[in-house]
């Protein structure tokens, strides 16, 4: 089915507007897709008795027609319209466990459209406990249907910004509620037999389930358990998967997994940041376990670099590993990884509540390989390692026909309000600041636009802008750049260098800077001799690379240095071809710079 927008942009509505909401709700019942926030995950929501609209939902998401969709519902009251039936064991977890994350499968009334049961016999009958996805399916008045609002094979999103990023303009809206708070789909559970089927596991686990038989008898279904081929429709395509390779870092036997107990909580999340300090006073044996479980990951990240000196690692993991990153101080392995951190290492409620978003983030940093933390126990470790396992491709046999999708250009997001923003700047030196240095400010502008917006690496609510400008060693002031390399740096990238006046390089300009990029070696060298206390600050293309493993060699193996030759005095052909350089070198090392000015992409 293709795939069509049908809006300029999808509207963004404030959960605290009642009014919009309500109007939303209108629009779902005159056939239109609303994005909402759930406890799980956020839903495309539509009306389940209209075939046209359920059909617009599956073209959103490109999803398969085989794949069903869950019933929501405001009110337990509507049950008995949905369902042909509520047997004594559906009524049990009904009365046990809604409102809630947890899906009842039931036998559906003629009521509910075959597009939305994908044309089974049975429906998914689901009650939110948030209170906006509560009051918004209350306005709707009709039974909801609503898969995960991702693009289908996607990670779900929790929150409105990943809605956007996947459905912008393909939906009429979407309700901002914040952070989801389990962050894992529901539970779904089978009860058109005798025994209870858990056909996806959620926060809602089988022990949960079990404490409310009288029987004990829930059965996880065999295709979760490894065995044939999947029940439940949906179940075998490839999922939650972000464009970066998944790799799952097994948690050593025998560690205490805490937060397994997710459903009896009142959904906290507690993001303790474990610092330096607090490694300082552990205990040895404390000090050992935790060393235990951070060096699976850094032995496979030291593995990966040797193999690709150019490789970046996403690893989505607990504070305590973050924490025995820095206590390790290793430049070359820092430079390589970008993390995720969910909370406590140990905590699965945590890790399961930020997996989504995690996987998103990484791939926005375009990491090659993402590391995550792996989960022995049961409970809620069972849904998360069903999810973590689908993303990382493992189950293969369940994924055919289903490659991974190609990783599109970023679409602009609506940027958060931020507490507070911090700025850095990049500065590009050659001799006389009319040519190459003009051409990686300007070039290197472009880039950081692109990849707008940023935060500070180490705290998400904080905004993050980067600047660059350039200088000469021995440049006159105010000089208009070479017409010839305003002409390249025109052609490859639409912008020329009309702004750019040269100047000289002085130490006012060093200290309003706090990367300086020198575009030969022996400009790097000529000012950290004139100024050594800036030396930490101070590379040349070739220094920045090197001190970031970014080895590069010829055919016969030699190491190759960046060389890019002065085009002054030479034909056009050769000025384009430098300019060309540039931008390959600035491209390499981009995100390298927005790691030493310490920016994460978002
Ligand atoms: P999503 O909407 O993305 O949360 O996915 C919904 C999932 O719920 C499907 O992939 C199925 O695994 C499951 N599901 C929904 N309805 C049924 C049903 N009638 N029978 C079995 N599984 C269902
Ligand atoms: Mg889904």
């Amino acid at each position: 089915m293709e795939r069509e927008k049908r809006y300029k942009n999808t509207i963004l509505i404030d959960s605290g507007d009642d009014k919009a909401i309500k109007e939303a709700a209108e629009h779902l019942r005159n056939g239109e897709v609303i994005g909402f926030p759930t406890e799980t995950v956020y839903g495309l929501g539509c009306d389940a008795g209209n075939g046209d609209a359920v059909r617009k939902v599956f073209e959103a998401k490109g999803r398969p027609a085989d794949n069903p969709l869950i019933c929501h519902i405001g009110d337990k009251s509507q049950i008995k319209d949905i369902v042909s039936e509520i047997t004594p064991l559906a009524q049990t977890l009904i009365d046990a466990f809604m409102p809630g994350p947890i899906t009842i499968v039931m036998k559906k009334a003629d009521s509910i459209s075959a597009q939305t049961t994908a044309g089974l016999d049975t429906v998914g009958v689901r009650m939110p406990s948030h209170p906006v996805a509560n009051k918004f399916l209350k306005y709707c008045g009709v039974p909801v249907a609503a898969p995960s609002a991702n693009l289908s094979g996607r990670p779900s999103p929790t929150g409105a910004r990943s809605v956007i990023e996947d459905m912008d303009g393909y939906i009429y809206a979407v309700i901002d509620g914040g952070d989801s708070e389990y962050g894992l789909e529901s539970t779904v559970v089978d009860c058109t037999g005798k025994d209870p089927v858990i056909l996806r596991p959620g926060a809602v686990t089988k022990a949960d389930i079990d404490s409310v038989l009288k029987n004990k008898n829930t059965v996880m279904s065999d295709a979760l358990t490894g065995g044939e081929t999947p029940k439940a429709p949906g179940m075998k395509y490839r999922h939650y998967a972000p464009y970066a390779q998944v790799e799952i870092i097994d948690m050593p036997e025998g560690t205490k997994i805490t937060g397994d107990d997710a459903i009896g909580t009142d959904g906290k999340i507690e993001n303790s940041r474990f610092t330096l300090e607090d490694l300082k006073k552990l205990s040895d044996d404390e000090a050992k376990e935790l060393v235990n479980i951070a060096s699976p990951f850094i032995l496979r990240s030291r593995e990966l670099l040797s193999k690709n000196p150019f490789v970046r690692i996403g690893l989505y993991c607990g504070t305590e590993i973050k924490t025995v990153y820095d206590k390790l101080n290793d430049k070359l392995l820092s430079a390589h990884t970008e993390f995720c951190v969910y909370g406590k290492t140990t905590d699965v409620s945590c890790a399961s509540h930020g997996l989504f978003e995690g996987l998103r983030f990484l791939d926005v940093q375009e990491v090659d390989v993402i590391l995550a933390q792996g989960f022995n126990g049961e409970g809620l470790s069972v849904a998360y390692m069903n999810r973590l396992s689908k993303a990382s491709g493992k189950k293969e046999e369940l994924t055919p026909g289903m490659p991974a999708p190609a990783r599109p250009a970023r679409t602009p997001l609506p940027i958060d309000a931020f507490k507070d923003t911090v700025t850095a700047s990049v500065l590009f030196v050659d001799d006389n600041n009319t040519s190459l240095s003009s051409c990686c400010e300007v070039l290197m502008r472009q880039m950081i636009e692109k990849n707008e917006p940023y935060i500070s690496g180490d705290y998400a609510d904080t905004g993050f802008e980067l600047y660059c400008e350039s200088a000469g060693l021995t440049a006159m002031d105010g000089l208009g750049a070479d017409p010839q390399m305003d002409k390249a740096v025109k052609e490859i990238s639409g912008r020329g260098l009309n702004n750019v006046e040269s100047r000289r390089a002085d130490p006012a300009i060093y200290d309003c800077n706090d990367l300086i990029l020198t575009v030969r070696d022996e400009q790097a060298f000529a000012i950290t001799k004139a100024f050594p206390e800036i030396k930490d600050k101070v590379f040349s293309f070739s220094t920045f690379a090197a001190s970031n493993g970014l080895v590069m060699k010829d055919s016969s193996g030699r190491v190759m240095s960046i060389s890019v030759p002065d085009p002054t005095g030479e034909n056009y052909e050769t000025y384009l071809h430098t300019a060309k350089a540039l931008k390959a070198w600035l491209e390499v090392l981009f995100p390298y710079i927005l790691k030493y000015a310490g920016a994460s992409r978002i």
